[in-house]
């Protein structure tokens, strides 16, 4: 670090570290106003310079006990990595739409950040390798709400079939987490000389891959949250040499204190208010397309029944958009029709994958609503639902049972935090059966926790 920096630098870099980690949070575009509603101390919530919706928290809350966040009105993301708004403001044409893969995507940060800014018709492919973390990805983009979307779990040597397919592609990649030293101490106690040489060749590999699954003139961006010269400049030296792509540079504001290291931009958390990250944008070279055959039918996925659609209608925000198949689990999957070439040319190519959004099942006649859709775009605001106060809503979110008013509305009912959907309830003539899935409950004890204002700062149980 001190060759990085210079010895003056390398001090400042060094007290920066000892200084406690900005907390950040992201609003989500479709319900910036949101904002306004959330129980952070609204005075000091400034804004993040590299995106328009990124907030710094003056403290870390307990995000677990705001159930707002469990309705997806914001994600909280380190603030350097955020960055990523900027390089595709700069470099991508945003107002159509466009075939994105987000290679290294678990836990999601980038994809929900790019669901935010790209065109609606756009499609993203998030992936991640390992099969848990590809499930806390479904999860995360579940809460997000958007339907353009596939989960999918494969290798990036899998996407080398949909060679030249993708308009963009990032490629977050696994790292020696140097910038994270700060904000988590097991980065420190993993790290090591050798782990760095691996991750520069694993990330050389995936890169390798990456560039292929672009198409001729898309964007290929390419990030870590590191320092070191082996992983940052000399992959994009490679890059640079396999002669594929060209590499772009950014305006940045100098008073952003972001700096141009390595083909790249460079974080350090005592020039920037966030933790190291290091990000570089590349152009792929024009040559010809490759045409994809397209399959004549999803592989696992059969058209749902034409005389089950009726059923659905209601429970959907412009279900005409809408084209619906099914799982061999009998799953509900809706997917948007302009959309489904897309789609069956990803069923054709890739083996683990989730289309859309998986809406719900049928108990014979009757439609079971799914998680999914209640924290969906595509889920009909004119459902019945019942607004909840913060611990009502806690209970809801541990899956407790809790009074309702008399007057509740009957059956299949949203249960709602100012606004945002939360989960399904049925409500039945003197109970209520809460529909939360089981593996979203909130594990922590919500009783009697509390956020109090003391002294003009939110607590949790007093304590700070
Ligand atoms: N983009 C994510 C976000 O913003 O939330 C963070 C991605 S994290 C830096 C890198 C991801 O790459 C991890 O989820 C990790 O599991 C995955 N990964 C690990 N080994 C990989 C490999 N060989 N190929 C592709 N991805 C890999």
């Amino acid at each position: 670090m001190q060759t990085l920096l210079g010895a003056p630098g390398y001090a400042d870099f060094e007290a920066a570290l000892q200084a406690p980690a900005p907390v950040s949070i992201r609003l989500k575009n479709a319900i910036r106003d949101f904002q306004h509603e959330l129980p952070f101390e609204q005075p000091h919530m400034l804004e993040v310079p590299w995106h328009p919706l990124g907030r710094y928290l003056s403290e870390r809350p307990v995000f677990t006990l705001d159930p707002a966040f469990h309705a997806g009105a914001y994600y909280v993301q380190e603030a350097s990595s955020m960055f990523l708004h900027e390089a595709l403001r700069q470099t991508t044409d945003l107002s159509r739409p466009l075939k994105v893969l987000d290679l290294c995507a678990a836990p999601g940060g980038k994809s929900t950040l790019m669901l935010d800014m790209l065109h609606p018709e756009s499609l993203l492919v998030s992936n991640e390798v390992i099969r848990a973390r590809a499930g806390t990805l479904r999860e995360n983009l579940e809460k997000w709400g958007n339907n353009h979307i596939a989960v999918t779990s494969g290798d990036p040597a899998d996407f080398t079939a949909l060679d030249g397919w993708f308009d963009l592609v990032v490629t977050d990649a696994p790292c020696s987490g140097e910038g994270l030293f700060r904000k988590d101490p097991d980065a420190i106690r993993e790290w090591s000389a050798a782990g760095v040489v691996a991750c520069a060749e694993r990330q050389q590999r995936i890169l390798s891959h990456a560039i292929e699954a672009v198409a001729p003139g898309g964007i290929l961006i390419y990030s870590t949250c590191t320092y070191n010269k082996q992983e940052n400049e000399q992959n994009v030296g490679q890059l640079l040499d396999t002669g594929a792509v060209e590499l772009l540079s950014l305006n940045i504001p100098e008073t952003w204190g972001i700096v141009r290291a390595g083909g790249g931009y460079q974080f350090f958390p005592h020039r920037v208010r966030g933790e190291g990250f290091f990000l570089a944008a590349f152009r792929k070279r024009a040559e010809p397309a490759h045409r994809h055959t397209v399959a004549a039918s999803f592989r696992s996925l059969q058209a749902l029944p034409k005389k089950m659609l009726p059923a659905l209608a209601s429970w959907l925000r412009q279900p005409e958009q809408l084209r619906f198949f099914q799982t061999p689990s009998a799953e509900i999957v809706a997917i948007h029709s302009n959309l489904e070439q897309q789609y069956l040319q990803l069923d054709k190519h890739l083996k683990s994958k989730w289309f859309g959004t998986h809406i719900g099942t049928f108990k014979g006649q009757d439609f079971i609503p799914s998680h999914a859709l209640a924290l969906s775009d595509l889920c009909s605001p004119a459902l019945p639902g019942i607004e909840l106060e913060r611990d009502p809503a806690l209970l809801f979110l541990k899956k407790e049972s809790f009074m309702l008013p008399e007057d509740a509305p009957r059956g299949w009912v949203l249960a709602r935090y100012k606004g945002l959907n939360l989960g399904w309830m049925k409500v039945l003539p003197g109970r209520m059966n809460n529909y939360l899935p089981q593996e979203r409950r909130i594990r922590m004890d919500v009783h009697g926790r509390r956020w109090t204002v003391d002294g003009g700062r939110r607590t949790v149980d007093g304590r700070r």
